[in-house]
């Protein structure tokens, strides 16, 4: 029996490499069962950047957010990340791994190593976004980091790296709009 109800059937591909698409929705599923929604995490992303930016829009954030799931080092690491939280949940892992995860001990610093290296795709600004996620754990995070009835300390980082990094390109993204006047945002 999988770990995961979403994954249950799942058959692996032979080289193990898949498409955005296919990472993108698998990435959803895993997320949806462990109660994050993609417009939890454009939630979060919306408030690191609506006080810079104006005009910006929830929507414009869901559709980043969407981009940002397809790729492959999240996907890894929504993988890896969320099967030691649920191990650890059914207590499946043996001490003293086990307790410093349920315990959720602010030492630990490998959920945060995880985060910090998909935000860091994105430059030092990422890094910068995701700790500011960390420190001031708003919405999401803040309900997952308080959840008693799941361990998700890999989980409440990991959404805040990929609302970090989903952030920053729509950030991006309007920089060269304006610059170039290129795009009407
Ligand atoms: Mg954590």
């Amino acid at each position: 029996m999988a770990n995961l109800k979403c994954l249950e059937n799942f058959v692996p591909s032979e080289g193990n490499v898949y498409s955005e698409a296919e990472m993108r929705n698998i990435n959803i599923k895993i997320l949806k069962e462990r109660g994050v929604s993609v417009d939890d995490i454009a939630q979060l992303s919306y408030w690191a950047q609506s006080k810079y930016l104006d005009s910006l829009t929830i929507e414009e954030m869901r559709e980043s957010v969407l981009e940002i799931l397809g790729k492959r080092d999240q996907f890894h690491a929504i993988l890896l990340g969320v099967q030691i939280d649920v191990l650890a949940e059914k207590g499946m892992l043996d001490n003293p791994l086990l307790n410093i995860l349920t315990h959720d001990l602010g030492l630990f610093g490998l959920d945060e190593a995880i985060a910090i290296s998909i935000a860091g795709n994105y430059g030092q600004i990422g890094v910068t976004n995701f700790g500011n996620m960390d420190v001031n754990k708003p919405g999401k995070i803040s309900l997952l980091q308080k959840d008693k009835n799941r361990c998700n300390c890999f989980l409440d980082d990991i959404v805040g790296a990929i609302a970090a990094v989903a952030a920053i390109r729509v950030a991006q993204r309007h920089a060269i709009a304006k610059a170039t006047g290129q795009l009407n945002i």
